[in-house]
């Protein structure tokens, strides 16, 4: 459709809101990616996680309450002329294919109008607030900037935002209550690992009793909380212990979601050093599989957490479920994969990791993508005995 076929949009693409923007950071948790995303610090203030490419090279800066509360300002303002223009469409305040289409391939208007428009026309009304480590915002001001999001967008779903356990575990429960009364939802923590010697040699800044003191203070402040943990990270020396104590440390905080995002270390991240002069030796994908196996039947009996593993980096996106009722559904997964023949195994993991499969079920579903992998198995393998391993780490490393 053309501007011509649509006089409003013409119209409306040469005011003065189209080119307004306000900041956005880097990265949001995969399951905010149809939220409204605005920068409230900027980067890490930590910085040091050897395993994390995301903020290295970029300082830590707080924004001030007036910088943010600008960018909410120029949030609102944007979403007041986008819903002004469906009305003007006559589709009464609805953003529609059309207007979507419009929007995101005329350049007339800003990357921040465009995410706008994305995020009214999915209509998820949830925002995340970014970057790595809010609570690290003094509370009077976090609290202000939360009132004022939520006074400028009152019909708001969810608000949620990522932080560092050692951070929560410095503010008091006072203050906590505090911030979620003023309109947060959610905190997105990285636990990664409840192993205090794997949390030390990775860097991470915080011990286990840390990540339990914060997240059972996020949830006695009535926020719902959720845990990353990375499958993999314990390497051959420490996988074990880091499935086994990842899971008692979950166990004592019972978060709401348990999220896995598998370890990957291209060359370009930190750990690729420790992998280069022999420290570190990285699990295979199978090992990685055994890793979840334990870690899932090691958690208490009690825990009612629901396990997610959406992350495109996971190579089993369906071990998902809610404890302890799907305990045993999940771990009937992992015993599918570990039970098919080897040559299956690797068809799938090629797979699966060029974004033909999501599940092991779509395995047989469509015969042409299963022969082709199959023909690139025969071709690898022709070629030497690490050449499959090497082409399956190339296409898991580009999501990084
Ligand atoms: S705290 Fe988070 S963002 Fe910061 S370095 Fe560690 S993993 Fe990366």
């Amino acid at each position: 459709m053309s501007n011509k076929d649509m006089p409003y949009l013409e119209e409306k693409s040469t005011n003065n809101v189209t080119g307004l923007s306000f900041e956005q950071g880097p990265i949001r948790p995969p399951n905010e990616a149809r939220s409204l995303l605005l920068r409230i610090t900027r980067n890490c203030p930590w910085n040091q996680c050897l395993f994390c490419p995301v903020y290295k090279k970029k300082k830590f800066s707080l924004r001030t309450v007036e910088e943010v509360k600008k960018d909410i300002q120029t949030a609102r303002d944007i979403a007041d002329d986008i819903k002004a223009l469906s009305w003007k469409m006559g589709v009464s305040g609805l953003i529609t294919d059309p207007i979507i289409s419009h929007i995101i391939s005329n350049n007339n208007y800003s990357y921040s109008y465009k995410s706008v428009a994305l995020w009214l026309y999915y209509g998820t009304g949830e925002c995340f607030l970014q970057d790595a480590d809010n609570f690290i915002i003094k509370t009077r001001d976090f609290v202000d900037i939360l009132k004022f999001l939520r006074e400028k967008f009152p019909d708001l779903k969810r608000v949620t935002t990522y932080s560092r356990s050692r951070t929560i575990s410095r503010k008091s429960l006072a203050e906590m209550k505090d911030i979620k009364e003023a309109g947060l939802d959610r905190v997105h923590i990285g636990l990664e690992s409840g192993y205090d010697p794997l949390l030390k040699l990775i860097k991470k800044g915080v011990t286990a009793a840390q990540h339990i003191d914060a997240g059972k203070k996020v949830i006695e402040a009535g926020m719902s909380l959720s845990e990353y943990i990375m499958p993999g990270l314990g390497g051959e020396a420490m996988w074990k212990e880091h499935a086994v104590e990842t899971a008692r440390v979950l166990s004592e905080i019972n978060p709401h979601y348990i999220r896995l995002r598998s370890l990957r270390i291209p060359t370009h991240i930190p750990l690729y050093q420790k992998i280069k002069n022999g420290e570190f030796k990285m699990l295979t994908d199978d090992q990685v599989v055994e890793e979840i196996k334990i870690f899932i039947e090691s958690l208490d009996n009690n825990i009612t957490s629901t396990i997610t593993s959406d992350h495109i980096m996971n190579l089993l996106e369906e071990i998902r479920g809610k404890l302890p009722e799907e305990r045993d559904t999940m771990l009937h997964v992992i015993k599918k994969y570990q039970d098919m023949p080897e040559s299956e195994r690797i068809i799938y993991r090629i797979g699966r990791r060029g974004g033909a499969f999501s599940s092991t079920d779509n395995l047989y579903r469509d015969q042409i993508t299963y022969n082709k992998i199959k023909g690139l198995v025969s071709e690898l393998s022709a070629k030497g005995p690490d050449e499959i391993e090497r082409f399956m780490n190339e296409m898991a490393d580009q999501y990084i």
